[in-house]
């Protein structure tokens, strides 16, 4: 079965607008999926209702088969950085990994919390609180405390906002790293070229609805 399956999902807000507009797609083990599309077509909606922070209107989110409700959070399976990284700003950079995997309930390694902190690349400032801490490293803690404790899946809305170019290419390799693990990735951009260069699979999204899917190398074309 597939890991995430998303299927008839429809989000209209409180004013009408209907920013998801029946999407379905899914992604299977191993996978890096990039969810592209231009601003506005309703990449972050979709990933708010992936891991239940909103509720659609209908249609259905699975996650190893079983149904993603905002009653059911699934913080154990999955790990997600969705608008905002939620820190707590007066604790330094390590105590909110810490933190994040206590309030996560997925099984401790003690090998984890360091990966994390080399995946963050806070150097010296891991012992400083959050607070005095660029938008780039708050990027950077969010994605490492997403990935605590290896989640069969994980979420990441526009993960590269704030990163240099070098960390971006760190980044693409810690992600293609956890997919060949057997794990799945989901990833947002509203960028081609970064999708190409990161994901295996692809679902364009364009005014709330799928436009396009299917695997980036049949769909890029060779020379
Ligand atoms: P819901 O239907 O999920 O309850 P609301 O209409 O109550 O959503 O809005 C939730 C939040 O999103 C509010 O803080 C609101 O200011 C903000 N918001 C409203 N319109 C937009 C918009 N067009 N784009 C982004 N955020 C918006
Ligand atoms: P993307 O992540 O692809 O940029 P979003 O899901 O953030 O797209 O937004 C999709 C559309 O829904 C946009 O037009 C946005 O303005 C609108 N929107 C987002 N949040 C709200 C909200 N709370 N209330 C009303 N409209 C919203």
């Amino acid at each position: 079965a597939a890991v995430l399956e998303v299927d008839g999902l429809v989000k209209e807000y409180r004013n009408g607008f209907r920013a998801v507009d029946g999407v379905s797609w899914r992604a299977e083990r191993g996978q890096v999926l990039g969810l592209l599309g231009p601003n506005g077509a309703g990449k972050t909606t979709t990933m708010r209702m992936l891991v239940g922070l909103i509720r659609s209107d209908s249609g259905e989110v699975r996650v190893l088969g079983q149904r993603v409700t905002p009653g059911a959070p699934v913080l154990r399976e999955v790990g997600c950085l969705i608008e905002g990284p939620g820190h707590l700003p007066h604790l330094t950079g390590r105590a909110n990994l810490a933190a994040y995997w206590a309030a996560t309930g997925r099984p401790v390694a003690e090998a984890g919390l360091e990966e994390a902190l080399q995946i963050a690349d806070l150097g010296a400032a891991a012992d400083r609180p959050v607070r005095s801490y660029s938008h780039g490293m708050r990027q950077r803690l969010g994605i490492a405390q997403a990935m605590l404790g290896l989640p069969e899946l994980l979420l990441l809305d526009e993960p590269t906002n704030g990163l240099d170019p070098t960390q971006i290419r760190g980044l693409r390799s810690v992600l293609q790293r956890y997919a060949d693990a057997g794990r799945t990735v989901v990833v947002s951009s509203h960028l081609l070229g970064e999708v190409e260069q990161t994901c295996t699979h692809v679902v364009v999204m364009h005014r709330g609805r799928v436009v396009l899917t299917g695997a980036v190398d049949e769909l890029v074309a060779g020379d």
